[in-house]
Order: structure tokens, then C-alpha cells, then sequence
């Protein structure tokens, strides 16, 4: 088998694409301390999605990694986590945007974010951005304190070449992004690269 074809997303920027049934997607963080948005839609029905709140429930835990299934606001498994080299990700917070930008960094021009990357990319298949639902944010890196709830970024725990890999258990599309936050990439912007296999 030949080796799958690599994809960069270049930093600060973000990629949507077909996952079929049955195919695997592999992220890789090529640098380290690098986050990607990841979100996924049923590719016939745009109104299913995937769900934080139901994988979170179904779980018991808010952190998944291999073995766990992303569930949709249908209560479907979409995708579920096959390899991961590094166990720490993020699905508590949404996309960082311009207003993530404005209101926690105070930018007065501030970028668009993943979430403007991911609607960007996602409106030729017809996702308008009030879809766009928490994503699975890939080594990003969140403490919590189980006493107070408070809740940190911290620098992401993924080397270079690190990966997570996920098989699709339906036709998706896919939206996936070099995160744009300062704070979620340890004040550094990298590529991600993403493989998909049949
Ligand atoms: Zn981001």
C-alpha cells in the first residue's frame, strides 16, 4: 500500500474536505505545540454534527483519547479516536474568532480565528457559521480545577510528529484548522498536517 498523501494547513489558516466511511484521518502536529480545530458534519444531512455535550455525558470524562467515539447531537458516533501519541486534547471551548481575539486579547483589528477559517472553508459545502458547534480542538492543552471549575490554557503536550487519528463511521465533511490563538499554540504560529486513508 502506497503511503497516504500529506496535506499542510498553513499557520493561522484552516481546510475542509470529504471523509468517507470507513477512512481514517490522521492529524500530525509537525513542530509540536501546535492546536487544530477539528469539526465534522453528516455529509447528507448538514444538521448533524458533532456534539461536546453528548460525547462529554456519554463518556463520564472531558477528556477522550484512543478508543473514545465523538458523538453527534444526534446521538450518533461520527468519528472515533483510533491512535493517539499524546492524550491530551481539548473539547470544552469553541473555535477561537475575531470576538475571542477582541474580548480576551483586546485586539482592536483582530483576525478571524479558526472559527472565521472554518467558515471560510466550510461554505462551499454549504455550512453557513452558526453551525460551526465546539470543536474537537486536537493537543490543545486545558487544566481545569476540579474544586472551582477555573479553567487554563496551557501550552499544548504534543511534540513534532505527534498524531491522532480518527475513522469515520459515517460520510462526513470535515473542517480542520492551524488554531490562530496565541495562547493555545505556546505564542507561536505552526502548520498542521493531516492525512487521509481509504
Ligand atoms: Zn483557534
Amino acid at each position: 500500500m502506497s503511503r497516504p498523501v500529506r496535506h499542510e494547513i498553513p499557520p493561522r489558516s484552516g481546510a475542509a474536505f470529504t471523509l468517507d466511511r470507513g477512512q481514517r484521518l490522521t492529524v500530525i502536529d509537525p513542530q509540536g505545540e501546535q492546536v487544530a480545530d477539528l469539526v465534522a458534519f453528516r455529509r447528507d444531512d448538514l444538521d448533524e454534527v458533532i456534539s461536546s455535550g453528548r460525547t462529554i455525558d456519554y463518556a463520564s470524562r472531558i477528556f477522550l483519547t484512543t478508543g473514545d467515539p465523538i458523538y453527534s447531537n444526534r446521538s450518533n458516533v461520527l468519528l472515533r479516536i483510533v491512535e493517539d501519541t499524546v492524550g491530551r486534547h481539548d473539547f470544552l471551548l469553541t473555535p477561537c474568532s475575531a470576538d475571542t481575539f477582541r474580548i480576551i486579547y483586546g485586539d482592536e483589528h483582530p483576525h478571524r480565528g479558526c472559527f472565521g477559517n472554518l467558515a471560510a472553508a466550510l461554505a462551499p459545502y454549504g455550512i453557513l457559521p452558526d453551525r460551526i458547534p465546539v470543536a474537537f480542538n486536537v493537543f490543545m492543552h486545558v487544566t481545569v480545577d476540579g474544586q472551582s471549575g477555573e479553567i487554563a490554557v496551557r501550552p499544548p503536550l504534543s511534540r513534532a510528529g505527534d498524531r491522532v487519528s480518527f475513522v469515520a463511521e459515517t460520510d462526513l465533511v470535515i473542517g480542520l484548522t492551524a488554531c490562530s490563538a496565541l495562547q493555545s499554540n505556546n505564542f507561536s504560529f505552526k502548520p498542521i498536517h493531516y492525512e487521509i486513508e481509504s
